[in-house]
């Protein structure tokens, strides 16, 4: 609840910032709102409430709502930044070449198969007009991600590119200084590597990808 709460009073303060605002002394959400800042808490309930929402401006371009898939109660997570054009048409996470990438990563090195582990990103909705997504969606957005972490409860969360890690760990320390290092939070360890999309384009970081997976099955 406090997450969604801060995501929805950075949506008001970003709209205020945008209309000119410096400083306000508005309290526009109160944590005596329930039915307002509580999410569901079982996975079909939030992913049905996230094919409903339209708490930033993403909503207007989407098809369809990208939401998480796999394993309700995976030890792994991995969590990438944005859906692409062909998962908006289709409603499915992780397609294309940079799904195949990541299903190999999952079969190839760690022994498992997709279905094993889970799969999310930072925003549920692909940036189909705005093609720069502003920092404000990614606040606003991680309230749902934080609910799928509370309720899949994964034990090593892997980070795809430097935005997931970035947006998920809120440090921005550049993704080429963390990775390597497995970084511990409460309840969960954060593997930061590279994006699968990144791999297609840069097929010589697939060792580091490698290496990483290797500690992520040494955490298990
Ligand atoms: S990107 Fe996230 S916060 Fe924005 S409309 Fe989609 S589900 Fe809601």
């Amino acid at each position: 609840m406090k997450n969604l709460h801060n995501a929805l009073l950075l949506k008001q303060l970003y709209q205020l910032k945008n209309l000119g605002y410096r400083y306000t002394d508005e309290r526009p959400y109160s944590h005596e709102e329930k039915n307002l800042l509580e999410l569901p808490n079982s996975l079909q309930a939030l992913k049905q409430q996230a094919k409903n929402c339209h708490l930033c401006s993403l909503s207007k371009g989407r098809n369809h709502v990208v939401f998480g898939e796999g394993n309700k109660q995976a030890d792994i997570m991995f969590i990438g930044d944005v859906p692409l054009e062909i998962e908006d048409n289709a409603g499915a996470i992780f397609l294309g070449r940079g799904g195949e990438m990541l299903t190999a990563m999952i079969e190839k090195v760690l022994n498992l198969s997709r279905e094993q582990v889970y799969i999310t990103n930072l925003l549920k909705c692909h940036p189909l007009l705005s093609k720069e997504v502003h920092e404000s969606e990614f606040h606003t957005c991680k309230a749902y991600l934080f609910k799928e972490i509370k309720l899949v409860k994964p034990k090593v969360i892997v980070t795809l590119g430097e935005r997931a890690y970035h947006y998920l760990t809120n440090d921005f320390t550049a993704l080429k200084e963390v990775r390597g290092r497995v970084i511990q939070k409460e309840g969960y360890s954060v593997v930061p590597t590279y994006h699968p999309n990144f791999l297609l384009k840069n097929p010589s970081f697939k060792r580091e990808v490698f290496l990483d997976l290797k500690r992520v099955k040494k955490l298990l």
